[in-house]
């Protein structure tokens, strides 16, 4: 049996999925989900993130967060905390850029946040001799002051998509129709929580939302402003979306949603307004990577890094940098905002 049987039996059996319901089931279905069956990352996978495609990546992160906690008074202990770890090859490279920052290794709890028991067990084998701990949700984090970064993992959280019609909205959910999977729109009903978006959409427009992602920004929010620290979320996506952004990948290519059920990679771009209006701390404005990675020194890394290479080595290395950075590239697409408590400083890269 397929995830592809097993949802047109479930539909027939219950009737249409709303698509959060779906992707939840695509990514994270103990048996047939992407992340606990597949090998998604890198050039033999489906996609490569930013820290899979140079080390400098994580290190700039790694010397952004460790000037946090050196702006905030060094605190001891803390947790240093990710959110959708993948590889765990980011926080490896936090961890050995900011080696030398006296005292951060030594209070630094590290924290991950992995729903893919497959996953678990290789950052478990990345991050060997660093102790991680792994909790299911931002709410069993200690009160300690909280360093977390996210990359990647806001587009992967279930969403949600309404069509405008009047003053209300249909979802989009997924129904068979002569055994296949298909999309199609429920009855119109008011959405009390989409009420601004009646300003700036008209009929036929669809919306996307996300409640998961809003609800650990809450949660993360408060946990820095209660104990101070600062988070830097990085993600492909802009302020309020507009449109059908789920995308499925495979092979690093685009593929039909339905047809790849549990096959693919599944995200919808992030809605940072969304997620700046859920944080009860204080947002940075969203910054394009491109510009982050720039502000925090890429090119002379790249420059001190390329001194040792040659050849091929040389040549992929200049490639790598020009995909994090240009706009043609991640530079643009992907955005950047900090989150941090009221009266203190935004992080290092994310200043106004
Ligand atoms: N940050 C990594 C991986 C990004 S892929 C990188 O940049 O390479 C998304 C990651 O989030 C995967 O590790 C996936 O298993 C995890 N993930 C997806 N949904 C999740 C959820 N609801 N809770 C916790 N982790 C989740």
């Amino acid at each position: 049996m397929s995830l592809h049987d097993l949802l047109v039996a479930q539909i027939a059996a219950h009737g249409p999925m709303r698509i959060s319901d779906f992707m939840a089931d695509c990514l994270l279905h103990p048996e047939f989900g992407y992340y606990t069956t597949q090998q998604p990352f890198g050039e033999s996978g489906d996609f490569i993130t930013a820290p899979e495609i140079s080390q400098m990546f994580g290190e700039l992160i790694g010397l952004s967060l460790a000037q946090s906690w050196l702006d905030q008074g060094s605190p001891d202990p803390f947790s240093l905390v990710e959110l959708g770890p993948g590889r765990g090859t980011l926080m490896a490279d936090i961890l050995r850029a900011t080696k030398g920052i006296a005292g951060f290794h030594d209070a630094a709890n590290v924290v991950l946040i992995e729903a893919s028991t497959k996953l678990c067990e290789q950052q478990s084998l990345t991050l060997a001799g660093f102790a991680p701990e792994w909790i299911d949700s931002i709410d069993d984090l200690a009160p300690l002051p909280t360093f977390a970064v996210a990359n990647e993992f806001f587009d992967a959280l279930p969403i949600r998509q309404f069509v405008r019609d009047g003053n209300g909205w249909r979802e989009r959910q997924v129904g068979v129709v002569d055994g296949v999977l298909t999309f199609g729109l429920g009855p119109n009903m008011p959405q009390p929580a989409l009420g601004h978006r009646l300003e700036d959409t008209k009929d036929g427009d669809l919306v996307e939302e996300c409640a998961s992602a809003t609800a650990i920004i809450t949660s993360l929010g408060q946990r820095i402003n209660d104990c101070g620290g600062t988070a830097l979320i990085i993600d492909y996506g802009d302020w309020r979306s507009l449109g059908n952004t789920l995308q499925a990948l495979k092979d690093h290519a685009p593929v039909d949603p339905l047809s790849s059920a549990g096959q693919a990679d599944l995200t919808a771009h992030v809605d940072f307004e969304a997620l700046a209006t859920a944080a009860p701390c204080t947002f940075s404005r969203i910054t394009p990577q491109g510009v982050f990675l720039e502000r925090l020194g890429i090119t002379q890394r790249a420059q001190t890094l390329a001194q040792n290479m040659e050849a091929d080595t040389l040549d992929a290395h200049i490639l790598a940098h020009k995909r994090l950075t240009h706009p043609d590239e991640m530079g643009n697409l992907f955005k950047v905002m900090g989150l941090y408590a009221e009266n203190g400083r935004p992080p290092a890269g994310l200043e106004p």
